[in-house]
């Protein structure tokens, strides 16, 4: 490909997905390769996580952090929240190639944004990393509770998705009791095994995958869960598939094994193309919870931190995740729509009638 053809399609992606600004951070010394887009700064700052990944190609990395990027003005939108939607994608094994002056650097260039990106941990990121980004800038959240933080937000964003599942049972079984319902957790990181601590409470038959032999053999046990390959995950008679890990999972293959008659879980950009899925969805009448609705509560609690609200503010707050994915499947069904449309038409109104406010005086 050569060099304009490049630029071409690039500038091509960002006109399709409708972005402000995409900025590419290299650093030789400390091995640094991240990208970080701004999607919509209309509600307020572009706020987005920090995901580290080893993709395999560079437009893998443009191509994530884009739709992640965008899916976050949506996301803090439908939640109420006075921000717009960013995020970036560090390059590497987390496990392998992070450093503290890796994470610094990076933590130097959100600096440069001048506070238009404010970011938080990811997959391949965690509180200790946005504590050496926050010795570069104070433009990060997530940081660890005892320096004044609110922590890792991964147990708040997994009581969001517990919300987003009791709304979508009420939905498909009349009721919002999950005691005796059997769920499919793939993915059993930090979000996925908070759901899965929180489904045990709830007595629910919970199968759990991950691509890590050791790590969902611990889980396993840990909860008393069923371990499934993740070839088979597809073969389970569950009711609910929770996606706990990476995006693009519900594609036209899997659709066709599918045997659960719920989706909703924590991973982001589940559908891997939002209009197609998500009417063969609705046509099979497999309740999609929008996955940027239920999963807001990570960025629920980072935003807390911003604003120094309670504990027991962010709690109801994400709560309202329950009545949120209630009115979204109301709509969806009123008007013949899928989920996701109903979801989005439900956030670019809140978007558009903000930005008419502010350009009012
Ligand atoms: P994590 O890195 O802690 O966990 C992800 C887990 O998924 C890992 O255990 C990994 O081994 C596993 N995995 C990766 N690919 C897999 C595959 N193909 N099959 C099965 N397992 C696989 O990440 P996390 O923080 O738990 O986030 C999980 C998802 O939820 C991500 O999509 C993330 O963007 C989203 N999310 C996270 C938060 C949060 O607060 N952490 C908030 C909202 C959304």
């Amino acid at each position: 490909m050569s060099d304009q053809q490049s630029t071409q399609s690039i500038f091509s992606q960002l006109g399709a997905f409708g972005h402000k600004k995409v900025v590419f951070c290299s650093d030789p010394d400390t091995n640094l390769k991240a990208i970080i887009a701004i999607h919509d700064t209309t509600l307020g700052p572009a706020f987005g996580s920090t995901r580290m990944w080893s993709y395999k190609t560079e437009g893998d990395a443009l191509n994530d952090v884009l739709r992640l990027a965008k899916s976050m003005t949506y996301k803090c939108a439908i939640a109420g929240l006075n921000m717009g939607g960013g995020y970036s994608v560090i390059m590497g094994d987390s496990r392998r190639d992070k450093t503290e002056a890796m994470m610094r650097k990076f933590g130097r260039f959100i600096k440069n944004f001048n506070g238009e990106f404010i970011t938080s941990e990811d997959v391949g990121t965690n509180p200790r990393d946005m504590e050496y980004i926050r010795m570069e800038t104070e433009h990060v959240t997530g940081i660890p509770e005892s320096i004044g933080g609110s922590g890792d937000p991964s147990p708040v964003a997994a009581q969001g998705v517990l919300m987003g599942i009791k709304a979508c049972v009420k939905e498909q079984f009349g009721t919002d009791t999950l005691a005796g319902r059997s769920v499919i957790v793939q993915g059993v990181g930090h979000v996925g095994e908070h759901l899965v601590r929180l489904l045990r409470d709830e007595n629910v038959k919970v199968y759990v995958s991950d691509i890590q032999e050791e790590r969902v053999g611990q889980i396993a046990k840990k909860y008393g869960a069923e371990r499934v390959s993740n070839n088979s995950i597809f073969d389970i008679d569950a009711d609910i598939y929770a996606p706990c890990a990476l995006g693009g999972t519900v594609n036209t293959e899997t659709i066709n094994k599918l045997k659960c008659s719920i989706i909703a879980g924590s991973a982001n950009n589940q559908l891997l193309d939002e209009a197609e899925h998500g009417t063969v969805l609705l046509d099979k009448g497999i309740l999609f919870a929008p996955d940027y609705v239920i999963n807001a509560g990570g960025i629920i609690n980072c935003y807390s931190e911003l604003m120094h609200f309670s504990k027991k503010r962010t709690m109801q707050l994400t709560e309202n995740i329950y009545e949120v994915t209630r009115n979204i499947l109301k709509l969806s069904k009123l008007e013949n729509i899928s989920t996701i449309d109903a979801a989005n038409k439900i956030a670019e109104k809140r978007i558009s009638d903000i930005k008419k406010v502010k350009s009012s005086y």
